[in-house]
């Protein structure tokens, strides 16, 4: 049974709540489901931070939550839930669901109807391979067998976030204690951590991702299985993969993330060419400076893109080649982008970085040796569309010690200057 936490205690700022949720829990609600904000949404609540983006978790299923919204999408396979857009803001409805690591049901609620106030709600499926899946290694492929509430509870993966709130009374629902541990600033897997590492390999790296972002400690046990399980990472899908390092390197501490990243020996399948990029001083520099600047424009809410910081962190990797291919008498240029595909090639075998990004991280690194001449083609190269982002793939060169800083001050220069002035700049030395 949860521990209800009413409002004196948990204190929850409504105001941080998105009205888009609210209206999603009040029409299932009304119409006679149960419907919370669950999860990452509710831990940041509590934490007095607001949400970036709300989950809600009711017992209708989706195709019952489908008819309630007008725009409302059926969604995913894996994992099936449906997306209620609002504007720009999408609130993502899931069903509860169990898992087959967790205790079972009584046995007389197996394959029967849920308990129901109201009409037919979610059934707990049949235990049958198109609802629930694993493979060789214990890793869950589908998992869409509803469940009950506590079931639901039990599936997720820290304590902290296997809480429920309910606007109308303004109750929080705590199964596993997750108002201690966020009290303690601890993450604590539900479960055996073990088991639940080899059931999705990903919440290795969401153990990081919420231990560097929230600034929590890792509980011992929770800890400790990681190192030795860190390889099944490499069954994980690459484009999984890809989509969970964007949001580590997206989560507005960077930094932090990839240290702790290295520390537990989980780089290998996201960034193997990582470790070379830190252990040479000045690219050591360069990657530092790169993902710094993300984090400030992250905390200020501004755009990062992710084809500047995957091409920064790959920048050491291009250098080598490039340098191994000029060294054996090949043309610059053409070498820069042997190099390119080569480092793209070894790194796509780990993870799958999106092909339009790879497009701009060529166009990045393509514009280099174009911008380290200062010549009448400056003009042409202020139009480019990937200028800007390779002026400041520059300006970080510069400032990590690869170039000359007075590159970086006569671009600068350029770019505010007015076409007399650029014309000056032009006859000065080149
Ligand atoms: P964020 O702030 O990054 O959105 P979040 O906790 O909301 O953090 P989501 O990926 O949005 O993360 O997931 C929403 C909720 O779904 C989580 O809080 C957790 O309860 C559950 N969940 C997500 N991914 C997993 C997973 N891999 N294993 C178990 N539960 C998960
Ligand atoms: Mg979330």
């Amino acid at each position: 049974l949860p521990v209800s936490v009413p409002a004196r205690i948990h204190q929850i700022d409504s105001a941080l709540i998105s009205r888009h949720a609210l209206r999603v829990t009040s029409t299932l609600q009304q119409e006679g489901y149960n419907a919370f904000i669950v999860g990452g949404a509710v831990r940041d609540l509590l934490l007095g931070v607001a949400p970036k983006d709300f989950d809600v978790a009711t017992d209708a299923t989706p195709e019952q939550v489908q008819k309630l919204f007008r725009r409302a999408r059926l969604i995913g396979r894996r994992f099936q839930i449906v997306h209620v857009p609002f504007g720009q803001e999408i609130i993502e409805v899931s069903t509860f669901r169990a898992s087959l690591s967790t205790p079972a049901a009584p046995p007389a609620l197996t394959n029967a109807a849920l308990p129901a106030r109201s009409g037919a709600r979610a059934r707990r499926g049949e235990l049958d391979h198109h609802l629930h899946a694993i493979d060789a290694s214990g890793r869950v492929l589908r998992d869409n067998l509803w469940g009950l509430q506590h079931e639901d509870a039990a599936r997720r993966d820290f304590t902290i976030n296997a809480m429920y709130y309910d606007p109308a009374t303004q109750t929080v629902l705590d199964y596993h204690n997750g108002m201690a541990d966020i009290r303690a600033r601890l993450l604590r897997m539900i479960g055996d951590p073990a088991t639940r590492y080899r059931e999705d390999p990903v919440r290795m790296l969401r153990v990081v991702r919420f231990a560097a972002k929230l600034g929590f400690e890792i509980e011992e046990a929770t800890g400790k299985p990681i190192s030795s399980l860190a390889e099944l990472l490499g069954n994980v899908p690459s484009a999984r993969l890809f989509d969970e390092t964007l949001k580590l390197l997206l989560c507005g501490q960077a930094l932090d993330c990839l240290r702790q990243l290295r520390a537990a020996g989980l780089h290998d399948d996201l960034l193997p060419m990582l470790d070379a990029g830190l252990e040479q001083p000045q690219s050591e520099k360069f990657i530092t400076l790169a993902l710094h600047n993300t984090d400030e424009r992250i905390r200020a809410g501004k755009y990062v893109s992710a084809s500047f910081l995957f091409a920064a962190l790959l920048w050491h990797e291009v250098r080598e080649h490039w340098q191994k291919y000029k060294e054996a008498n090949e043309y610059p240029i053409p070498a820069l982008y042997r190099a390119m595909d080569e480092t793209l090639y070894a790194q796509m075998k780990k993870l799958a970085i999106q092909r339009r990004h790879l497009g701009d991280m060529k166009e990045i690194w393509g514009l280099q040796p174009r911008l380290e001449k200062r010549g009448r083609n400056a003009f042409k190269l202020l139009e480019h569309p990937r200028f800007r982002a390779a002026y400041d793939f520059l300006l970080l060169r510069c400032e990590s010690g690869e170039l000359d800083p007075a590159l970086a001050q006569w671009w600068t220069a350029f770019i505010a200057a007015d076409s007399a002035q650029r014309e000056t700049l032009l006859t000065e030395d080149g």
